[in-house]
């Protein structure tokens, strides 16, 4: 049986309806695919789709960058979007107390300020980029932000269209 948006829905007995795979596939096809690829990275760890995310993405983020600097190197601006997607992608936990916000010794965690979290600082930011850190602050701090908002329209984009596809 067909559901108003044209999404396919197959009543299991009356209960729930079975969500089959014809059905996820019509419910995600005219989605905007950058943001399809980065749901499925980010909600489905399906590092599998990373690349083509990343493809996408890196497309995307080449129009913006006609907007900076003319010269900035291609590498750098892959860079940029590997970062981007490392800070979208990850659920980051700080690796010295695994999320526990206490160290062994009961005592807060220095290094995420008993957050629990992965704390990103702008030294490694810039030295993922191959700049310095006044660079970093001065010009590509910004670009960051812009890339990750890009990045957090795209899904947002994609999950209204799958959302209105199932009818939710
Ligand atoms: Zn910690």
């Amino acid at each position: 049986m067909l559901n108003s948006k044209g999404v396919r829905f197959d009543g299991a007995g009356g209960g729930l309806p079975t969500l089959t795979a014809d059905d996820l596939n019509a419910a995600t096809s005219f989605c905007n695919p950058t943001g399809l690829n980065m749901l499925k990275v980010r909600i489905c760890g399906d590092d599998s789709e990373a690349h083509t995310a990343f493809k996408s993405i890196y497309s995307d983020v080449q129009k913006i960058a006609k907007r900076w600097r003319s010269t900035e190197k291609e590498a750098r601006i892959k860079a940029l979007v590997q970062l981007a997607m490392f800070e979208a992608n990850k659920t980051p936990v700080c690796p010295a107390c695994k999320g526990r916000k206490f160290n062994r010794f009961h005592k807060p965690c220095t290094p995420c300020k008993a957050t629990g979290k992965y704390i990103i600082k702008n030294s490694l930011r810039a030295r993922a980029l191959s700049v310095s850190h006044s660079t970093y602050t001065r010009i590509w701090e910004r670009r960051l932000i812009e890339v990750l908002q890009l990045i957090s329209d795209k899904e947002n984009q994609a999950l209204t269209q799958i959302r209105k596809k199932i009818g939710h």
